[in-house]
C-alpha cells in the first residue's frame, strides 16, 4: 500500500495525515470545509517545525512529510487511495452516508478505517458492498505523540483487513490493541465516565477545575488531568462519545454531565475554539 486517504482534518484527521505521511505514504487530506483544511495543513506544519526546533527531525524531513500530503476539497481525490482513514463528526449517520458513497467510486480493494472514539464499526459495515474491508482503526490524541492504536473488529472484517491494519500499526511507529466492537471500546470505556464524572464535580461546585485537575495529577498520576484532556479531545466530540455509551447501554449512570451539555451549547469546544474549561487565548 502506498496511497493513503483521510476523511476530515480536524483534531485527529491532521495528525493521521502527519504519521501515515512519516511513514512514507502520499496522503489525500480531505475536508469539506475549507478553513477545516487550512487550520489541519497549518496544525501539521507547525507541528513539524517544532519538531525541526526541537532537533527531532530535519528541515530536509520535515519538507519530505509535508510533501506528501496533498490537501484537498475535492472527493474525487480520495478514490484511489489503498487506505481510507475516517476521522468525521462523531455521529453515525454522517460516517455511513460517507463510506456508502466512497464505496461507489473507491476501487475494490481500498480499505476503510474509521477512528470513531465508539461508534459500531459493525454498523458502518453495513452501509457498504466490501464489509469485509471496514475495521476500525482508534488512534489517540495527539495522533503523533500517542503510542496507541485500538483496533476494532466488526462482525464482517476480514481477517485480510485485520491483518493489513495490524502491519500498518506496525509500519507507523505505534502499538495495537484488538478489541471487540462494543460501546466506546475498550480505553474510552473506561476514560470518558472517568472524565464525564470529574465536569459533574466541577458542576456541583464540589473544587475548582484547577483543583479536580491538580487533584488527579497529583493523587492519581494522571499525565493530564481530566478537564484539561476533556478540552483536548473537544468537548462536542465528548459529549457525542458519552451520549453513544448512555443510549447503547440505557444505564443512567452514563448520562451526560448538564455542564458539559451547557459549553457544548455556547460554542465552548475547548481547545479548538480556545475556550473551554480552561481558557487557551
Ligand atoms: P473535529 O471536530 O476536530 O474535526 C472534524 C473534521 O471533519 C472537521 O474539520 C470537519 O469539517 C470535517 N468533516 C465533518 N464532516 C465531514 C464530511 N462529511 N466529509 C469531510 N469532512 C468532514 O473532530 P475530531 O476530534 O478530529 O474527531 C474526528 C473523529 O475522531 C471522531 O469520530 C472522534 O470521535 C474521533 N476521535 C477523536 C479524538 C479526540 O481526542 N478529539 C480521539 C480519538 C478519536
Amino acid at each position: 500500500m502506498k496511497k493513503a486517504g483521510v476523511v476530515g482534518a480536524g483534531t485527529m484527521g491532521n495528525g493521521i495525515a502527519q504519521v501515515a505521511a512519516e511513514a512514507g505514504y502520499e496522503v489525500t487530506l480531505f475536508d469539506i470545509d475549507e478553513k477545516g483544511l487550512t487550520r489541519g495543513v497549518n496544525r501539521i506544519e507547525k507541528t513539524l517545525r517544532n519538531n525541526v526546533e526541537k532537533k527531532k527531525i530535519d528541515q530536509a524531513r520535515a519538507e519530505e512529510v509535508k510533501e506528501r500530503i496533498h490537501p484537498s476539497v475535492d472527493i474525487d481525490d480520495l478514490y484511489d487511495a489503498d487506505i481510507i482513514f475516517e476521522a468525521i463528526i462523531e455521529k453515525i449517520e454522517p460516517k455511513k452516508e460517507l463510506f456508502t458513497s466512497l464505496d461507489k467510486h473507491c476501487k475494490p480493494s481500498t480499505i476503510f478505517a474509521s477512528n470513531t472514539s465508539g461508534l459500531s464499526i459493525t454498523e458502518m459495515a453495513g452501509s457498504v458492498e466490501r464489509s469485509g474491508k471496514v475495521i476500525g482503526m482508534h488512534f489517540f490524541n495527539p495522533v503523533p505523540v500517542m503510542k496507541l492504536v485500538e483496533i476494532v473488529k466488526g462482525e464482517q472484517t476480514s481477517e485480510e483487513t485485520f491483518n493489513t491494519a495490524h502491519q500498518l500499526v506496525k509500519e507507523f511507529g505505534k502499538t495495537a490493541i484488538t478489541v471487540e466492537d462494543a460501546p466506546l471500546f475498550a480505553v474510552n470505556r473506561v476514560l470518558a465516565p472517568m472524565v464525564n464524572e470529574a465536569i459533574f464535580v466541577l458542576g456541583e461546585g464540589t473544587a475548582s477545575a484547577e483543583d479536580i485537575d491538580n487533584g488527579l495529577k497529583l493523587g492519581a498520576s494522571h499525565p493530564i488531568g481530566p478537564l484539561a484532556l476533556a478540552d483536548l479531545i473537544g468537548l462536542d466530540t465528548m459529549l457525542f462519545v458519552i451520549e453513544t455509551l448512555y443510549t447503547e447501554t440505557n444505564d443512567s449512570k452514563y448520562r451526560p454531565a448538564p455542564l458539559l451539555k451547557k459549553y457544548v451549547r455556547a460554542g465552548k469546544l475547548g481547545r479548538k475554539t480556545g475556550e473551554g474549561f480552561f481558557n487557551y487565548q
